[in-house]
């Protein structure tokens, strides 16, 4: 009887922990992947796209403004994702990342983090392993939530100068973003982590000392240049470089002998959500599907490479209401946050089947390491 007390206790500790209890609802079945062809031909490269918040009214408000077309409809494999987080239904950009970096679904704010806080090894560093280049481009600074997440490990999206510190124990070759500040006027310790990585070989530069468009990047060089001391301004007022750094980047890796892993993001289509304003989500919009233009010409030349385009979540609860015409949108939102709908993820290349039908969040990375033949 004693026994079956303490039984009985041990099992209510268990039920009642709330961790236990997010973990069971968090372990999702895995998604299965798509049975391959004997003949299937593996990509070498892989450009992995994000667009922040971008969820299908996004993408459609876009492709109204665009005279009813978007580069996003040259892919022709589409699927779904499941966007939610291990601790909240509605994601934020950190889980959402590292569910496709590390293949964990983790809680809000973790960077290459487990629920636990354990650093887990993401898609980059694993490439980095494998020989591979690598390559980070965003349009918010560098060491924001959706870039962090691939390269650094820490408890929380907030802590800008650990992330920052963390570039420096990896070997990427191409990263590309604001947040210039973190790195060079850090104000918890006295690192210049821009001099450490000259010292380390990298070409540093930003957009104070020369325009991106005047930069010509050798590849036999790593490469780093700082776009905004803070945070990019939006397209809106003045900020164009998202496509003119995707094309560099693709000629920078299509130039190496070596496959390469890179990750571009249109950070800002969020930022137009969350302000709950449609013109800053459709220009944001637009601007990153001149930035697919330039990756689809490369990998359609290329032919060996697989392109991925997807969001970490919806944000707005974006809607495309009665009254709108093609040439004038009558828009609304729900809220200033992200929402939970499913995330449409678009393919095109070698592998690129791998990625129809719906599938977690974290199965984005199970796919990328199957195609890569890891
Ligand atoms: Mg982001
Ligand atoms: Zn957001």
């Amino acid at each position: 009887m004693k026994f079956n007390l303490l039984f009985l206790a041990v099992l209510l500790l268990f039920a009642c922990n709330p961790k236990t209890a997010a973990l069971e609802k968090s372990a999702p079945p895995p998604s299965p992947i798509p049975a391959l062809a004997a003949d299937f031909k593996k990509p070498k490269n892989i450009i992995l796209m994000i667009g922040d918040g971008m969820g299908l009214t996004q993408i459609t408000a876009g492709m109204y403004s665009n005279g009813g077309r978007l580069e996003l409809e040259k892919f022709p494999v589409v699927g779904l994702h499941k966007s939610y987080a291990y601790d909240n239904l509605v994601t934020d950009s950190a889980a959402g990342a590292t569910a496709f970096a590390a293949g964990v679904k983790t809680y809000n704010g973790a960077i290459g983090v487990n629920a636990d806080t354990v650093a887990v090894k993401t898609i980059l560093e694993e490439a980095e392993e494998n020989g591979l280049k690598t390559g980070l481009i965003a349009t918010s600074t560098i060491v924001h939530a959706t870039p962090a997440s691939f390269i650094a490990h820490q408890p929380q999206r907030k802590m800008y100068e650990a992330i920052a510190a963390d570039f420096l124990k990896t070997d990427i070759d191409f990263f590309l973003g604001g947040g210039k500040k973190y790195f060079d006027r850090r104000a918890k310790d006295s690192r210049n982590l821009s001099q450490e990585l000259r010292d380390k070989g990298y070409v540093v530069s930003d957009y104070f000392e020369k325009d991106l468009a005047d930069i010509s990047v050798a590849s036999d060089k790593k490469f780093a240049y700082f776009t905004s001391d803070d945070d990019p301004l939006p397209v809106a007022q003045g900020r164009d470089y998202l496509p003119l750094a995707a094309k560099k980047a693709v000629d920078y890796f299509g130039a190496q002998d070596e496959n390469f892993f890179l990750m571009i993001e249109g950070s800002q289509i969020d930022w137009g959500g969350h302000a709950n304003n449609s013109d800053y989500i459709i220009t944001e919009m637009l601007d990153f599907d001149k930035a697919i233009k330039e990756v689809l010409k490369f990998a359609a030349a290329d032919g060996e490479t697989l392109v991925i385009v997807t969001a970490d979540h919806e944000t707005g609860g974006y809607s495309i209401n009665p009254g709108s015409t093609r040439d004038s949108l009558v828009t609304a939102f729900t809220t200033d946050y992200h929402t939970a709908v499913m995330i449409p993820v678009f393919a095109f290349g070698p592998g690129a089947k791998l990625f129809s039908g719906i599938y977690e969040n974290t199965a984005i990375y199970e796919k990328m390491r199957v195609a890569y033949g890891w």
